[in-house]
Protein backbone atom coordinates (compact mmCIF):
# COMPACT_ATOMS: atom_id res chain seq x y z
CA UNK A 1 0.00 0.00 0.00
CA UNK A 2 1.36 3.60 -0.78
CA UNK A 3 2.32 5.35 2.01
CA UNK A 4 -0.41 7.84 3.39
CA UNK A 5 0.46 11.59 1.68
CA UNK A 6 1.56 13.98 4.10
CA UNK A 7 -0.97 16.42 5.24
CA UNK A 8 -0.59 20.26 4.56
CA UNK A 9 0.32 22.34 6.74
CA UNK A 10 -1.62 23.10 9.91
CA UNK A 11 -2.06 26.98 10.93
CA UNK A 12 -3.35 28.55 13.81
CA UNK A 13 -4.78 31.89 13.36
CA UNK A 14 -5.89 34.14 16.37
CA UNK A 15 -6.75 37.97 15.69
CA UNK A 16 -8.04 40.57 18.49
CA UNK A 17 -11.40 40.50 19.00
CA UNK A 18 -11.70 43.59 17.09
CA UNK A 19 -13.63 44.48 13.03
CA UNK A 20 -10.65 45.39 11.84
CA UNK A 21 -8.26 42.35 13.14
CA UNK A 22 -10.59 39.89 12.12
CA UNK A 23 -11.57 41.51 9.13
CA UNK A 24 -8.18 41.73 7.82
CA UNK A 25 -6.96 38.21 9.46
CA UNK A 26 -9.48 36.31 7.66
CA UNK A 27 -8.38 37.75 4.55
CA UNK A 28 -5.46 36.81 5.39
CA UNK A 29 -6.73 32.86 6.12
CA UNK A 30 -8.35 32.93 2.58
CA UNK A 31 -5.57 33.54 0.99
CA UNK A 32 -4.04 30.80 2.69
CA UNK A 33 -6.73 28.10 1.99
CA UNK A 34 -6.09 29.01 -1.46
CA UNK A 35 -2.33 27.89 -1.36
CA UNK A 36 -3.89 24.93 0.10
CA UNK A 37 -2.61 25.24 3.82
CA UNK A 38 -5.22 24.16 6.37
CA UNK A 39 -6.51 26.81 9.28
CA UNK A 40 -7.82 26.86 12.35
CA UNK A 41 -8.90 30.43 12.91
CA UNK A 42 -9.58 31.17 17.04
CA UNK A 43 -12.68 33.88 17.24
CA UNK A 44 -15.23 35.10 19.82
CA UNK A 45 -18.47 33.81 19.98
CA UNK A 46 -20.04 36.86 19.42
CA UNK A 47 -18.05 37.84 16.47
CA UNK A 48 -18.65 33.97 15.25
CA UNK A 49 -22.58 35.20 15.63
CA UNK A 50 -21.97 37.70 13.56
CA UNK A 51 -19.99 36.41 10.82
CA UNK A 52 -22.76 33.85 10.50
CA UNK A 53 -25.59 36.09 10.57
CA UNK A 54 -24.03 39.07 8.13
CA UNK A 55 -21.73 37.53 6.17
CA UNK A 56 -20.90 34.42 3.63
CA UNK A 57 -17.39 34.05 5.43
CA UNK A 58 -18.73 30.61 6.68
CA UNK A 59 -19.98 28.81 3.33
CA UNK A 60 -17.07 30.55 1.37
CA UNK A 61 -14.35 29.23 3.54
CA UNK A 62 -16.11 26.04 4.62
CA UNK A 63 -15.57 25.03 0.89
CA UNK A 64 -12.08 25.05 1.54
CA UNK A 65 -10.80 21.66 2.89
CA UNK A 66 -9.45 21.83 6.41
CA UNK A 67 -10.95 24.90 7.62
CA UNK A 68 -12.71 25.64 10.59
CA UNK A 69 -13.69 28.44 13.01
CA UNK A 70 -12.96 27.75 16.70
CA UNK A 71 -15.30 29.71 18.99
CA UNK A 72 -13.16 30.66 22.44
CA UNK A 73 -15.97 31.73 25.28
CA UNK A 74 -15.69 33.88 27.85
CA UNK A 75 -13.81 36.93 26.62
CA UNK A 76 -14.64 40.05 27.06
CA UNK A 77 -17.35 41.16 24.06
CA UNK A 78 -18.38 44.90 24.63
CA UNK A 79 -16.71 47.90 23.01
CA UNK A 80 -13.32 48.88 23.08
CA UNK A 81 -13.66 53.00 22.64
CA UNK A 82 -11.38 53.74 25.13
CA UNK A 83 -8.31 53.13 26.96
CA UNK A 84 -10.09 51.37 30.17
CA UNK A 85 -12.44 48.91 27.56
CA UNK A 86 -9.20 48.26 25.73
CA UNK A 87 -6.73 47.12 28.82
CA UNK A 88 -10.04 45.11 29.77
CA UNK A 89 -9.79 43.24 26.77
CA UNK A 90 -5.97 42.72 26.19
CA UNK A 91 -5.31 42.59 29.93
CA UNK A 92 -7.87 40.81 31.49
CA UNK A 93 -9.71 38.90 29.65
CA UNK A 94 -8.17 37.68 26.71
CA UNK A 95 -4.64 36.23 28.33
CA UNK A 96 -7.02 34.49 31.37
CA UNK A 97 -9.57 32.97 29.00
CA UNK A 98 -7.11 32.06 26.48
CA UNK A 99 -3.69 31.31 27.64
CA UNK A 100 -4.55 27.34 28.42
CA UNK A 101 -6.43 27.08 25.79
CA UNK A 102 -3.87 27.98 22.95
CA UNK A 103 -1.58 25.81 24.86
CA UNK A 104 -4.28 22.89 24.52
CA UNK A 105 -4.50 23.76 20.76
CA UNK A 106 -0.66 24.03 20.42
CA UNK A 107 0.24 20.65 22.01
CA UNK A 108 -2.82 18.64 21.09
CA UNK A 109 -3.84 19.98 17.00
CA UNK A 110 -0.81 19.12 15.10
CA UNK A 111 0.27 23.08 14.72
CA UNK A 112 2.73 24.15 12.05
CA UNK A 113 2.46 27.47 12.58
CA UNK A 114 0.90 29.71 15.14
CA UNK A 115 -0.09 33.42 13.45
CA UNK A 116 -1.05 35.54 16.40
CA UNK A 117 -2.14 39.13 16.49
CA UNK A 118 0.59 41.14 17.43
CA UNK A 119 -1.37 42.98 19.53
CA UNK A 120 -1.46 39.53 21.58
CA UNK A 121 1.87 39.61 23.06
CA UNK A 122 0.72 36.67 25.45
CA UNK A 123 0.60 34.11 22.77
CA UNK A 124 4.46 34.25 22.73
CA UNK A 125 3.98 32.98 26.52
CA UNK A 126 1.39 30.32 25.33
CA UNK A 127 3.32 29.11 22.63
CA UNK A 128 6.63 29.17 24.29
CA UNK A 129 8.10 24.86 25.19
CA UNK A 130 5.27 23.76 22.76
CA UNK A 131 8.03 24.27 19.40
CA UNK A 132 5.26 25.94 17.16
CA UNK A 133 7.23 28.82 15.44
CA UNK A 134 5.00 32.29 16.57
CA UNK A 135 4.69 35.02 13.37
CA UNK A 136 3.04 38.40 14.46
CA UNK A 137 0.41 39.87 12.03
CA UNK A 138 0.07 43.16 13.07
CA UNK A 139 -2.65 45.31 11.65
CA UNK A 140 -1.67 48.13 11.23
CA UNK A 141 0.80 50.29 9.09
CA UNK A 142 4.66 49.69 9.12
CA UNK A 143 4.89 53.73 9.98
CA UNK A 144 2.49 53.53 13.42
CA UNK A 145 4.36 50.32 14.01
CA UNK A 146 7.51 52.00 13.60
CA UNK A 147 6.21 55.08 15.97
CA UNK A 148 5.04 52.38 18.45
CA UNK A 149 8.68 50.67 18.78
CA UNK A 150 10.35 53.73 19.16
CA UNK A 151 8.81 54.61 21.90
CA UNK A 152 11.22 53.61 24.63
CA UNK A 153 13.95 55.60 22.70
CA UNK A 154 11.55 58.40 22.91
CA UNK A 155 11.32 57.82 26.75
CA UNK A 156 15.08 57.64 26.55
CA UNK A 157 15.46 61.22 24.63
CA UNK A 158 13.22 62.80 27.02
CA UNK A 159 10.55 63.46 24.04
CA UNK A 160 8.11 61.75 26.56
CA UNK A 161 6.35 62.31 28.28
CA UNK A 162 5.58 66.06 26.96
CA UNK A 163 6.86 68.87 28.83
CA UNK A 164 4.73 71.50 28.10
CA UNK A 165 1.20 71.21 25.67
CA UNK A 166 2.84 72.28 22.26
CA UNK A 167 1.70 69.62 20.28
CA UNK A 168 3.21 70.97 17.25
CA UNK A 169 6.85 70.37 18.55
CA UNK A 170 8.83 68.27 16.28
CA UNK A 171 9.88 64.74 17.41
CA UNK A 172 13.36 63.98 15.40
CA UNK A 173 13.95 60.81 17.18
CA UNK A 174 12.05 58.22 15.23
CA UNK A 175 14.34 57.84 12.62
CA UNK A 176 12.75 58.20 9.11
CA UNK A 177 10.31 60.47 10.17
CA UNK A 178 11.95 63.45 11.47
CA UNK A 179 11.65 65.95 9.12
CA UNK A 180 7.70 65.54 9.96
CA UNK A 181 6.39 64.20 12.91
CA UNK A 182 5.38 65.99 15.45
CA UNK A 183 4.08 65.35 19.35
CA UNK A 184 0.61 65.13 17.74
CA UNK A 185 1.46 62.76 15.73
CA UNK A 186 2.43 60.35 17.77
CA UNK A 187 -0.55 57.32 18.82
CA UNK A 188 -2.73 58.96 20.96
CA UNK A 189 -1.42 57.35 24.09
CA UNK A 190 1.55 58.95 24.28
CA UNK A 191 -0.26 62.04 25.08
CA UNK A 192 -1.39 60.29 28.09
CA UNK A 193 1.30 59.92 30.59
CA UNK A 194 4.19 57.32 30.99
CA UNK A 195 1.88 55.28 33.40
CA UNK A 196 -1.16 55.01 31.68
CA UNK A 197 -2.00 51.49 31.27
CA UNK A 198 -2.64 51.02 27.67
CA UNK A 199 0.52 52.85 26.79
CA UNK A 200 2.36 50.56 28.66
CA UNK A 201 0.86 47.54 27.37
CA UNK A 202 1.10 48.41 23.69
CA UNK A 203 4.51 49.62 24.31
CA UNK A 204 6.12 46.51 25.51
CA UNK A 205 3.95 44.33 23.49
CA UNK A 206 5.33 45.88 20.48
CA UNK A 207 8.73 45.67 21.70
CA UNK A 208 8.64 41.75 22.05
CA UNK A 209 7.65 41.24 18.26
CA UNK A 210 11.47 40.63 17.50
CA UNK A 211 10.87 36.96 19.94
CA UNK A 212 8.46 35.89 17.14
CA UNK A 213 9.98 34.00 14.69
CA UNK A 214 8.45 36.72 11.97
CA UNK A 215 6.14 39.70 11.11
CA UNK A 216 3.90 39.66 8.90
CA UNK A 217 2.86 43.12 7.69
CA UNK A 218 -0.79 44.23 5.90
CA UNK A 219 1.15 46.90 3.90
CA UNK A 220 3.43 47.21 0.46
CA UNK A 221 7.01 48.02 -0.25
CA UNK A 222 6.05 50.89 -2.51
CA UNK A 223 4.39 52.48 0.37
CA UNK A 224 6.34 52.72 3.25
CA UNK A 225 9.82 50.82 2.10
CA UNK A 226 11.65 53.46 3.83
CA UNK A 227 10.17 52.99 7.39
CA UNK A 228 10.19 49.38 6.83
CA UNK A 229 14.08 49.32 6.23
CA UNK A 230 13.76 50.72 9.80
CA UNK A 231 11.77 48.13 11.04
CA UNK A 232 14.16 45.29 9.63
CA UNK A 233 17.11 46.53 11.42
CA UNK A 234 15.36 44.82 14.88
CA UNK A 235 13.06 42.24 12.60
CA UNK A 236 14.95 40.85 9.89
CA UNK A 237 12.43 38.46 9.19
CA UNK A 238 9.12 40.39 7.67
CA UNK A 239 6.63 39.60 5.33
CA UNK A 240 4.87 43.09 3.40
CA UNK A 241 1.83 41.14 1.87
CA UNK A 242 -0.47 43.94 1.81
CA UNK A 243 -2.91 45.40 0.47
CA UNK A 244 -4.63 41.85 1.42
CA UNK A 245 -7.66 42.69 0.45
CA UNK A 246 -6.51 43.62 -3.37
CA UNK A 247 -4.56 40.20 -3.13
CA UNK A 248 -8.13 38.94 -3.04
CA UNK A 249 -9.85 40.89 -5.97
CA UNK A 250 -6.65 40.24 -8.10
CA UNK A 251 -7.21 36.65 -7.76
CA UNK A 252 -10.65 37.32 -8.29
CA UNK A 253 -12.28 35.44 -5.28
CA UNK A 254 -13.26 39.00 -3.50
CA UNK A 255 -16.64 40.44 -5.15
CA UNK A 256 -18.96 42.30 -3.50
CA UNK A 257 -20.74 39.57 -1.95
CA UNK A 258 -17.84 38.32 0.10
CA UNK A 259 -17.78 40.81 3.30
CA UNK A 260 -16.13 39.59 6.48
CA UNK A 261 -18.18 42.66 8.00
CA UNK A 262 -18.94 41.87 11.89
CA UNK A 263 -22.01 44.65 10.91
CA UNK A 264 -24.90 43.88 8.40
CA UNK A 265 -24.57 46.13 5.52
CA UNK A 266 -27.05 48.56 4.23
CA UNK A 267 -26.15 48.14 0.51
CA UNK A 268 -28.98 50.93 -0.62
CA UNK A 269 -26.60 53.38 -0.58
CA UNK A 270 -24.72 51.66 -4.03
CA UNK A 271 -28.49 52.49 -5.86
CA UNK A 272 -27.61 55.86 -4.05
CA UNK A 273 -24.27 56.51 -5.57
CA UNK A 274 -25.39 55.34 -9.15
CA UNK A 275 -26.85 58.43 -9.81
CA UNK A 276 -24.18 60.62 -8.64
CA UNK A 277 -21.87 61.96 -11.31
CA UNK A 278 -18.10 60.95 -11.11
CA UNK A 279 -16.17 61.56 -8.15
CA UNK A 280 -18.98 63.97 -7.16
CA UNK A 281 -19.31 62.24 -3.17
CA UNK A 282 -18.26 62.74 -0.27
CA UNK A 283 -17.96 59.38 2.19
CA UNK A 284 -17.66 59.72 5.43
CA UNK A 285 -17.04 56.83 7.70
CA UNK A 286 -15.20 56.64 10.97
CA UNK A 287 -14.50 52.93 11.31
CA UNK A 288 -16.19 50.34 13.70
CA UNK A 289 -15.02 51.45 16.82
CA UNK A 290 -14.38 55.52 17.36
CA UNK A 291 -17.05 57.25 19.06
CA UNK A 292 -18.31 61.15 18.62
CA UNK A 293 -19.37 63.43 21.19
CA UNK A 294 -22.78 64.63 20.26
CA UNK A 295 -21.26 68.19 19.73
CA UNK A 296 -18.45 67.11 17.33
CA UNK A 297 -21.51 65.18 15.10
CA UNK A 298 -23.00 68.41 15.02
CA UNK A 299 -19.70 70.05 13.91
CA UNK A 300 -19.23 67.59 11.37
CA UNK A 301 -22.34 67.81 10.15
CA UNK A 302 -22.88 71.57 9.93
CA UNK A 303 -19.37 70.81 8.17
CA UNK A 304 -20.08 68.51 5.62
CA UNK A 305 -23.91 70.02 4.52
CA UNK A 306 -22.00 73.51 4.17
CA UNK A 307 -19.19 71.94 1.32
CA UNK A 308 -22.28 71.96 -0.66
CA UNK A 309 -20.87 67.92 -1.56
CA UNK A 310 -23.31 65.30 -1.76
CA UNK A 311 -22.98 62.72 0.87
CA UNK A 312 -22.67 59.12 2.09
CA UNK A 313 -22.06 58.96 5.59
CA UNK A 314 -22.01 55.75 8.38
CA UNK A 315 -23.94 56.45 11.08
CA UNK A 316 -23.38 53.45 13.58
CA UNK A 317 -25.66 52.77 15.72
CA UNK A 318 -23.31 53.59 18.37
CA UNK A 319 -21.37 56.41 16.78
CA UNK A 320 -22.17 59.38 19.08
CA UNK A 321 -20.97 58.51 22.78
CA UNK A 322 -22.97 61.09 24.85
CA UNK A 323 -26.57 59.96 23.73
CA UNK A 324 -29.26 61.99 24.49
CA UNK A 325 -33.27 62.32 24.02
CA UNK A 326 -32.57 64.40 20.35
CA UNK A 327 -30.50 62.24 17.93
CA UNK A 328 -32.08 63.17 15.30
CA UNK A 329 -30.59 65.40 12.06
CA UNK A 330 -31.02 69.10 13.11
CA UNK A 331 -33.39 70.69 12.07
CA UNK A 332 -31.64 73.49 10.37
CA UNK A 333 -29.63 70.89 8.78
CA UNK A 334 -32.64 68.54 7.43
CA UNK A 335 -32.61 70.64 3.91
CA UNK A 336 -29.33 69.84 3.45
CA UNK A 337 -29.28 66.26 4.19
CA UNK A 338 -32.31 66.11 2.41
CA UNK A 339 -31.46 67.12 -0.87
CA UNK A 340 -27.51 66.23 -0.62
CA UNK A 341 -26.98 63.27 1.90
CA UNK A 342 -27.69 59.56 2.33
CA UNK A 343 -27.44 57.86 6.18
CA UNK A 344 -26.54 54.19 6.40
CA UNK A 345 -26.00 52.45 9.96
CA UNK A 346 -23.27 50.37 8.13
CA UNK A 347 -22.05 50.23 4.34
CA UNK A 348 -20.31 47.64 2.36
CA UNK A 349 -17.04 50.01 1.98
CA UNK A 350 -14.99 48.33 -0.10
CA UNK A 351 -17.52 48.32 -2.78
CA UNK A 352 -18.74 52.04 -1.73
CA UNK A 353 -14.33 52.67 -2.27
CA UNK A 354 -15.08 50.97 -6.01
CA UNK A 355 -17.84 53.27 -7.10
CA UNK A 356 -16.94 55.52 -9.48
CA UNK A 357 -19.00 58.08 -8.19
CA UNK A 358 -16.98 58.86 -4.61
CA UNK A 359 -14.66 61.65 -4.83
CA UNK A 360 -12.95 61.56 -1.48
CA UNK A 361 -13.43 59.62 2.13
CA UNK A 362 -13.84 61.47 5.54
CA UNK A 363 -11.84 58.79 7.43
CA UNK A 364 -10.69 58.40 10.93
CA UNK A 365 -7.48 56.33 9.04
CA UNK A 366 -7.93 53.36 10.85
CA UNK A 367 -5.56 50.96 8.83
CA UNK A 368 -7.71 48.86 6.65
CA UNK A 369 -10.06 52.06 5.56
CA UNK A 370 -6.46 53.76 4.87
CA UNK A 371 -5.47 50.86 2.03
CA UNK A 372 -8.55 50.13 1.06
CA UNK A 373 -8.38 54.01 -0.02
CA UNK A 374 -5.38 54.63 -1.34
CA UNK A 375 -6.25 51.16 -3.68
CA UNK A 376 -9.53 52.38 -4.93
CA UNK A 377 -7.38 56.25 -5.83
CA UNK A 378 -9.63 57.90 -3.25
CA UNK A 379 -8.06 61.09 -2.05
CA UNK A 380 -8.63 61.67 2.02
CA UNK A 381 -9.50 63.87 4.55
CA UNK A 382 -8.13 62.67 7.72
CA UNK A 383 -9.46 62.91 11.32
CA UNK A 384 -7.72 60.35 13.52
CA UNK A 385 -9.41 59.34 16.15
CA UNK A 386 -7.13 57.14 18.76
CA UNK A 387 -4.21 54.70 18.50
CA UNK A 388 -2.26 54.19 15.39
CA UNK A 389 -4.78 57.02 13.30
CA UNK A 390 -2.40 59.88 14.51
CA UNK A 391 0.54 58.66 12.34
CA UNK A 392 -1.51 57.19 9.61
CA UNK A 393 -3.15 60.59 8.90
CA UNK A 394 0.29 62.17 9.20
CA UNK A 395 1.36 60.26 6.58
CA UNK A 396 -1.93 60.79 4.58
CA UNK A 397 -0.66 64.32 4.35
CA UNK A 398 2.91 64.63 4.39
CA UNK A 399 4.41 61.51 2.93
CA UNK A 400 1.90 60.14 0.30
CA UNK A 401 0.14 63.50 -0.43
CA UNK A 402 -3.39 62.02 -0.53
CA UNK A 403 -5.24 64.25 1.05
CA UNK A 404 -5.67 66.62 3.94
CA UNK A 405 -4.90 66.01 8.07
CA UNK A 406 -7.36 67.92 10.44
CA UNK A 407 -6.79 66.06 13.12
CA UNK A 408 -7.26 67.90 16.81
CA UNK A 409 -9.82 70.09 15.41
CA UNK A 410 -13.47 69.46 15.11
CA UNK A 411 -14.96 73.32 14.18
CA UNK A 412 -17.46 73.42 10.89
CA UNK A 413 -15.64 75.59 9.70
CA UNK A 414 -12.31 73.70 8.85
CA UNK A 415 -14.31 70.49 8.06
CA UNK A 416 -15.98 72.53 5.22
CA UNK A 417 -12.62 74.34 4.43
CA UNK A 418 -10.50 70.84 4.07
CA UNK A 419 -13.39 69.29 2.25
CA UNK A 420 -13.85 72.03 0.02
CA UNK A 421 -9.89 71.73 -0.66
CA UNK A 422 -9.34 68.47 -1.38
CA UNK A 423 -12.65 67.63 -3.37
CA UNK A 424 -12.64 71.23 -5.09
CA UNK A 425 -9.17 73.51 -5.03
CA UNK A 426 -6.44 71.07 -4.96
CA UNK A 427 -8.49 68.08 -6.99
CA UNK A 428 -6.69 67.34 -9.08
CA UNK A 429 -3.33 67.30 -7.35
CA UNK A 430 -4.95 64.47 -4.90
CA UNK A 431 -6.66 62.97 -7.58
CA UNK A 432 -2.84 62.71 -9.59
CA UNK A 433 -1.22 61.00 -6.52
CA UNK A 434 -4.07 58.88 -5.52
CA UNK A 435 -3.98 57.50 -8.58
CA UNK A 436 -0.26 56.83 -8.85
CA UNK A 437 -0.09 55.33 -5.63
CA UNK A 438 -3.25 53.17 -6.25
CA UNK A 439 -1.57 52.22 -9.26
CA UNK A 440 1.60 50.67 -6.73
CA UNK A 441 -0.89 48.94 -4.96
CA UNK A 442 -2.25 46.88 -7.34
CA UNK A 443 1.14 46.05 -9.19
CA UNK A 444 1.96 45.09 -5.56
CA UNK A 445 -0.19 41.97 -5.58
CA UNK A 446 0.32 41.18 -9.18
CA UNK A 447 2.78 38.35 -10.39
CA UNK A 448 5.99 39.81 -9.24
CA UNK A 449 4.92 42.27 -7.30
CA UNK A 450 6.50 42.95 -4.30
CA UNK A 451 3.71 42.00 -1.87
CA UNK A 452 2.58 38.38 -4.46
CA UNK A 453 6.38 37.18 -3.80
CA UNK A 454 6.40 37.81 -0.56
CA UNK A 455 3.00 36.01 -0.16
CA UNK A 456 4.64 32.90 -1.66
CA UNK A 457 7.77 33.02 0.28
CA UNK A 458 5.43 33.17 3.49
CA UNK A 459 3.26 30.13 2.37
CA UNK A 460 6.60 28.31 1.20
CA UNK A 461 8.07 28.95 4.41
CA UNK A 462 5.41 27.80 6.00
CA UNK A 463 5.46 25.18 3.93
CA UNK A 464 8.73 23.95 5.03
CA UNK A 465 8.25 23.86 8.49
CA UNK A 466 7.27 20.23 10.01
CA UNK A 467 4.45 19.87 12.99
N1 LIG B 1 -16.28 49.09 7.29
C1 LIG B 1 -17.39 48.62 6.62
N2 LIG B 1 -18.50 49.41 6.61
C2 LIG B 1 -18.57 50.61 7.21
C3 LIG B 1 -17.42 51.09 7.88
C4 LIG B 1 -16.29 50.30 7.90
O1 LIG B 1 -17.37 47.54 6.04
O2 LIG B 1 -19.61 51.24 7.17
C5 LIG B 1 -15.08 48.23 7.33
C6 LIG B 1 -13.97 48.85 6.52
O3 LIG B 1 -14.11 48.45 5.16
C7 LIG B 1 -12.74 48.33 7.19
C8 LIG B 1 -13.19 48.07 8.64
O4 LIG B 1 -14.61 48.14 8.63
O5 LIG B 1 -12.31 47.12 6.60
C9 LIG B 1 -12.70 49.12 9.60
O6 LIG B 1 -11.37 48.89 9.87
P1 LIG B 1 -10.36 50.07 10.15
O7 LIG B 1 -9.03 49.43 10.39
O8 LIG B 1 -10.41 51.06 9.08
O9 LIG B 1 -10.91 50.79 11.43
P2 LIG B 1 -11.41 50.30 12.89
O10 LIG B 1 -12.82 49.89 12.73
O11 LIG B 1 -10.50 49.15 13.29
O12 LIG B 1 -11.24 51.52 13.71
Amino acid sequence: MDPKPPSPPHVLIFPCPAQGHVNSMLKLTELLLRAGLHITFLISAKDHDRLYRFTTVHSRLSSYPGFRFHVIHGLYEGPIDTDEKLNLMLIDSLPKVTTPLLRMLLLDSQVTCFIADGILGFSLDAAAGTGVPVMFFRTISACAFWAYFCIPDLINSGDLPFQGTNLDERIVNVKGMEGFLRRRDLPSFCRSGLSNTTFQEVTSITRRTPDAHALILNTFEDLEGPILSHIQKHCPNIYTIGPLHAHLKAQSISKSTSSNSLLQEDRTCIGWLDQHAPKSVLYVSFGSIATLTRDQLIEFWHGIVNSEKPFLWVIREDLVSSLDDENNVPSELEKGTKERGYLVGWAPQEDVLTHSAVGAFLTHNGWNSTLESIVEGVPMVSWPFFADQQPNSRFVEAVWKLGLDMKDTCDRRIVEKIVKEVMEVRKEEFEESARRMAKLAKESVSSGGSSYRNLDRLIEDIKMMTP
